[in-house]
């Protein structure tokens, strides 16, 4: 997909530094007194990753239960937004960027209008690798812009995706949020970004085609019923941009959910899990009372019998019966 990008770079020169409101948009700082931010009590390795999310806190459940997680593939199932977003992001001379440990976010203001309704942008943070995959392939580096309902209500998060350019073109806004990111390479550290002019950016967003579906927080709580516009062809990113970003963020990626409206696949590794371990359970019962196949135990169903072997072929899983994944084989 390399040289696939909707907007030439030239847009992002031509229009740089045009139709510019400049300054309006800062917003106040969000340091504690000892000019650090909060770090995130989450994270994407071991027990802190997203495999165990839902184990970090009761109000997690819906990472390992919800059943319209994002992120996902999207692929022709997946329809596109038949009207744009409105954007308006001001200008600013420099905005809060800061490492919250679970990745890096600059906090600017602006406003959203998609489907009658009004957003505010509250902040936009970085993904590495993409969180979102297109027909399967995930891209370098993913930007989630964050919008929530200015009646209190309703999130709309706008996902642009970044590929590595042949040519060294980047996307300017980019460099500017980034120039300073050697300052906060440890978590709770803040810093300033360059100056920030939106007009490129909000110009693509009003034109590229966008997937849009209902997901939830890819990041804990994992809430349900966040709308999602993701950019269908990525803006251009260079390697220095791209390895500068990687090594501070380093990995904040969560694994692709199943597809809308199925299981969430915690929930369905756990009932597997669960019936492979009433397997190995009545297996070692059975042998434990001399390679006895007809040993009782609440999970085994049925069997069958060869005439040198026994197989356990079913298997209860609370009210549920369910063929067993593994043969269980019982002696002799
Ligand atoms: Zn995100």
């Amino acid at each position: 997909m390399l040289g696939n990008y909707i907007v030439p770079f030239v847009l992002f020169i031509s229009s740089a530094y045009t139709s510019c409101l400049h300054g309006t948009s800062r917003l106040p700082r969000r340091m504690n007194n000892n000019g650090s931010v909060e770090v995130s009590t989450f994270g994407y390795t071991n027990l802190q990753g997203p495999l165990n999310w839902a184990g970090l806190s009761t109000e997690n459940d819906a990472c390992a239960t919800g059943t319209i997680q994002s992120p996902i593939n999207l692929d022709g199932s997946i329809p596109t937004a038949a009207v744009a977003p409105q954007i308006a992001i001001p200008c600013v001379d420099s905005a809060e960027f800061e490492n919250i440990g679970s990745t890096v976010e600059t906090i600017v203001n602006g406003t959203l209008n998609f489907e009658k309704t009004k957003y505010s942008l509250k902040q936009f943070h970085f993904h590495t690798p993409s969180e979102h995959r297109i027909n399967e392939e995930y891209f370098p580096l993913e930007m989630h812009m964050v919008h929530v309902g200015t009646n209190g209500s309703g999130i709309v998060v706008l996902a642009v995706l970044f590929q590595l350019s042949p040519n060294s073109t980047t996307t300017e806004i980019l460099k500017n949020v980034t120039q300073n990111i050697e300052n906060i390479v440890i978590p709770g550290r803040v810093t300033e970004t360059g100056p920030l002019n939106f007009t490129s950016l909000i110009t693509y967003l009003h034109t590229t085609t966008l997937f849009q579906y209902t997901g939830s927080l890819t990041t804990p709580p994992c809430a349900e019923a966040v709308t999602f516009l993701v950019t269908k062809d990525p803006l251009p990113l260079d390697v220095q941009t791209f390895n500068s970003i990687k090594s501070v963020v380093k990995f904040n990626s969560r694994y692709t959910q199943n597809e809308l409206g199925l299981p969430n696949l915690l929930t369905f590794a756990a009932k597997n899990n669960a019936r492979i371990a009433a397997a190995d359970e009545w297996v070692r019962l059975a042998n434990g009372t001399g390679n006895n196949a007809n040993a009782t135990l609440e999970g085994k169903v049925a069997t069958t019998t060869s005439p040198t072997m026994t197989f356990v072929t079913e298997i209860a899983i609370g009210t549920e019966v369910v063929p067993t994944s593994v043969i269980a084989q019982i002696g002799p």
